[in-house]
């Protein structure tokens, strides 16, 4: 591995310093004064010591959120106003984009170019574009007529109105992006914010925080409580003055959140996790194909909900989409995500890489065959090599689980039926990839796959404008696009007899 390190001095200087939650518009320490540390993915050293919130930290920032959501200063704040602000966040964010993208680097792993390229203007984009919403989300006009009351006449409206005091638990794969996904659609309808960042990578959420302050947004609007899953987004998810919660992580937890939201029935949305799967069809255009399914798995080091992790191809080009994989595999850099020349990070934490290098021995036991890769890199930090595993079983733990990692199983097919079974074949629906030149059999695939996401001939493009979720068991809600506002808005219907 090279040692070219290049850092943004800022982000190395922000990652050293005491940090601080934000709560009320002030920068504070945990109730009880607990702290937990962050590690470098590519040392496995103490990268930062965080303040360990609580439950009485998750409290104190509810109560903040309370007061700032029936606060005049946001309350009566003109929804043309909350999309400057929202849209000054989005610029913000590009003018740190170096800083912001190097504290990803330095949480997560991933390489700089890709922070740069993908997580930092998408997250600004993001912001961009529910900036604009801010000013269109109207009600309607409804025509009545009532049975029991055939004399009288009606103006009947509808009011959108702010869900209320929302809690937001965000993961660790794409800090800033995640953090940016939960937070635009909340500001721009008019809530407040208690978010938890991942344990992993609170650092880019806290810069965040410095940036929502500049902008100019009100006080106790967004609350930042940094801590441990079970100490801080529990109380969050159960907490009784809390009026939404919205979560990304695995699905094992997104059951813990629905169970711990019940008690007082609070608004739940969830984007879980997924095991997508890539149709490679033989009449596709293989020299972008190939890439474009290895890609689709290699991405964020795997570490991505909707990595394509699953690849079906057509028996009579299986042999070279496998050699064609495997080249792209070999030529993968994997380093430090601070050398320019790394095209693959290590993995964020010492957990990721005990669950994927266990995958890939069930992978072996299971008697997968692995083409290429199939080990950790290295003693140091957290890298494991692209690994592509053949040939495998429907029934195979490496087809059936995610494994969050650079891991991709693949088998061949034959009969068009039985790739759709399989391909749906899962408790998961994320989502999809389908490779062919063949127009009616996208929209064929497009329509049978149960997932909220297909891509056809292409894989991970994401756009604020486009809605994102899961079926079954990756989720409840979209992400993004306008279908996102639905999940902090309430619909109030005025009726006036006139
Ligand atoms: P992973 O298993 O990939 O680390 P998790 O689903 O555990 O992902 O974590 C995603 C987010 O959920 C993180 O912010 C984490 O702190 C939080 N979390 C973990 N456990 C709980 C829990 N029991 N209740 C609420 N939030 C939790």
């Amino acid at each position: 591995m090279s040692s070219q390190l290049q850092a943004h001095p800022g982000a190395t200087a922000f990652a050293a310093r005491q940090h601080s939650m934000l709560i009320g518009g002030q920068w504070v320490q945990a109730a009880h004064g607990k702290t937990f540390e962050t590690h470098d993915p590519a040392t496995g050293e103490v990268l930062a010591v965080l303040p360990a919130g609580d439950s009485e930290d998750i409290d104190r920032a509810v109560k903040t959120a309370r007061a700032a959501l029936e606060h005049p200063s946001w309350r009566d704040m003109h929804p043309a106003q909350r999309g400057k602000l929202i849209h000054k966040l989005g610029d913000l964010i590009l003018e740190h984009a170096d800083e912001l993208a190097t504290l990803e680097t330095l949480d997560n792993g991933k390489p700089f170019a890709v922070a740069r390229a993908a997580d930092i203007p998408l997250a600004a984009d993001l912001f961009h574009y529910m900036a604009g919403w801010a000013t269109k989300l109207n009600g309607g006009t409804i025509s009545l007529s009532v049975p029991y009351m055939p004399d009288s006449k009606f103006h009947a409206y509808t009011l959108r109105e702010p869900i209320g005091v929302v809690g937001q638990i965000i993961p660790w794969n794409f800090p800033l992006l995640m953090a940016a996904w939960k937070l635009g659609p909340a500001l721009t309808t008019g809530c407040t914010v208690v978010l938890k960042p991942a344990e992993q990578t609170p650092l880019s959420a806290l810069r965040l925080g410095e940036l929502i302050q500049e902008a100019g947004f009100p006080d106790g609007v967004v609350n930042i409580v940094t801590g441990l899953g079970e100490d801080a987004g529990a109380p969050l998810a159960a907490h009784p003055d809390v009026d939404k919660i919205a979560f990304t992580g695995s699905t094992d937890v997104g059951k813990l959140i629905v169970h711990a939201a019940a008690d007082n029935l609070k608004k739940v949305s969830l984007e879980l996790g997924g095991k997508s799967p890539n149709l490679l069809f033989d009449d596709a255009d293989m020299a972008a194909a190939v890439p474009g399914v290895a890609n689709a798995v290699f991405f964020n080091q795997g570490q991505v909900c909707c990595a394509g992790s699953r690849l079906y191809v057509q028996d009579k080009v299986y042999d070279e989409v496998l050699q064609g994989m495997s080249d792209v595999a070999k030529s993968v850099k994997v380093g430090n995500g601070l050398d320019p020349e790394t095209d693959m990070g290590p993995l964020t934490s010492q957990e990721q890489l005990d669950r994927v290098t266990g995958y890939l021995s069930i992978g072996e036991q299971e008697g997968a065959r692995t083409v290429t890769g199939g080990n950790r890199i290295g003693s140091r930090g957290y890298f494991v090599e692209p690994t592509i595993l053949a040939d495998t079983d429907h029934n195979m733990r490496v087809v059936q689980e995610e494994i969050f990692g650079p891991v991709i199983s693949v088998a061949p097919f034959k009969d068009v039926e039985d790739l759709t079974r399989k391909a749906n074949d899962s408790h998961y629906g994320l989502a999809a990839g389908v490779w062919t030149k063949d127009l009616s059999k996208a929209h064929r695939a497009a329509a049978a796959i149960k997932a909220g996401t297909v891509w056809v001939n292409c894989f991970n493009v994401f756009d604020a404008a486009l809605p994102f979720g899961g079926f079954k068991q990756s989720g409840w809600g979209r992400e993004m696009g306008a279908e996102v506002l639905e999940n902090y808005l309430q619909v109030k219907a005025v009726t006036i007899q006139i």
